[in-house]
């Protein structure tokens, strides 16, 4: 994958991970530009795609396109950045996973309803939304 692509999807992403909306600037690690349909299900190279995504995001999602349902146990597609809108899936809950951290709790003010990923600065991450 050629930089300017890499580039052309982190500009359309805002530099946030399309699935959680974290900010690149809240993570030491760069993030992922992924392929939404992977490689070894016929996904392409092409920019319609790709998505940026955080480490944990990528690594939850891998090549997969479904997942189970927790509360149905029914087989459903997982979420398609350029099809599907992210509000239609996912909403800012606050620190509904905070438990899972023993540090500075009123530091950790959102979390992804995909991978978890918790957000430090509610600032960076609402503004996205
Ligand atoms: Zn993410």
């Amino acid at each position: 994958m050629d930089s300017a692509v890499r580039q052309f999807v982190r500009q359309r992403a805002e530099d946030c991970c399309e699935y959680c909306r974290l900010p690149q600037e809240a993570v030491d690690a760069t993030f992922h530009v992924e392929h939404i349909i992977a490689l070894q299900h016929d996904g392409t190279g092409d920019p319609s795609n790709l998505a940026l995504a955080c480490d944990r995001c990528n690594l939850y999602k891998g090549p997969n396109l479904t997942g189970i349902d927790s509360e149905t146990g029914a087989i459903v597609l997982l979420f398609h950045p350029r099809q599907e809108g992210w509000r239609d899936h996912f909403a800012f809950r606050g620190p509904t996973r905070a438990n899972r951290w023993s540090g500075d709790l009123q530091s950790h003010v959102g979390a992804c309803g995909f991978c978890g990923q918790v957000e430090t600065s509610q600032s960076k991450f609402s503004a996205r939304l």
